[in-house]
């Protein structure tokens, strides 16, 4: 099936068709539709080329946000990693520090980590009891075991106190 198509050319145009046509040995008419045919293809294989390159900008692009989003899920998921081992020392601190662990030189009442780290003074007759800090042989002296562990739940938590203000991805 065929059609007509009517165009006006400029002569410049027309003259170049005829003289295609005759190096070609082929008809006017079969000349133009073998060159628009060309025309067309060439247009479309342009297209298709640059729609490869914006799909693979685009693909690019989508991988590097894919990374990215990796990397601050990560990021995330270490901080909070650290918030929970931190609470986790922080209450074995607190729940250590409940514990007696000595008793007043004094007035021999039972003294615990807290008076002992925090106030520095007995609860009961107010007596400084820092000296206690150094386990040595002494009247009230903490027991070691105990003031181990709680020595233990402080360092721990120094420990990841340090590590988290060393941290350079906060
Ligand atoms: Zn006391």
């Amino acid at each position: 099936m065929s059609t007509v198509v009517y165009a006006r050319v400029p002569d410049t145009l027309k003259q170049a068709l005829e003289a295609r046509a005759r190096e070609r040995g082929l008809s006017q008419t079969a000349t133009v539709v073998e060159l628009l045919e060309q025309g067309l293809q060439a247009s479309d294989d342009q297209r298709s080329e640059a729609l490869g390159r914006e799909l693979a900008s685009s693909t690019g692009q989508l991988e590097r946000t894919r990374a990215r989003l990796t990397q601050a899920e990560a990021r995330l998921e270490a901080a909070q990693q650290r918030e929970q081992a931190l609470s986790r020392s922080l209450r074995a601190l607190a729940e250590r520090a409940r514990h007696e662990l000595a008793s007043c030189p004094q007035c021999r009442q039972p003294l615990r980590g807290l008076d002992l780290l925090v106030t520095g003074h007995c609860p009961n007759c107010n007596r400084a009891i820092t000296t206690l800090l150094t386990p040595r042989l002494q009247t009230g002296a903490p027991d070691k075991d105990e003031y181990l562990a709680l020595m233990g739940a402080l360092g721990g938590l120094l420990g990841l106190a340090l590590a988290t203000s060393n941290d350079p991805t906060t």
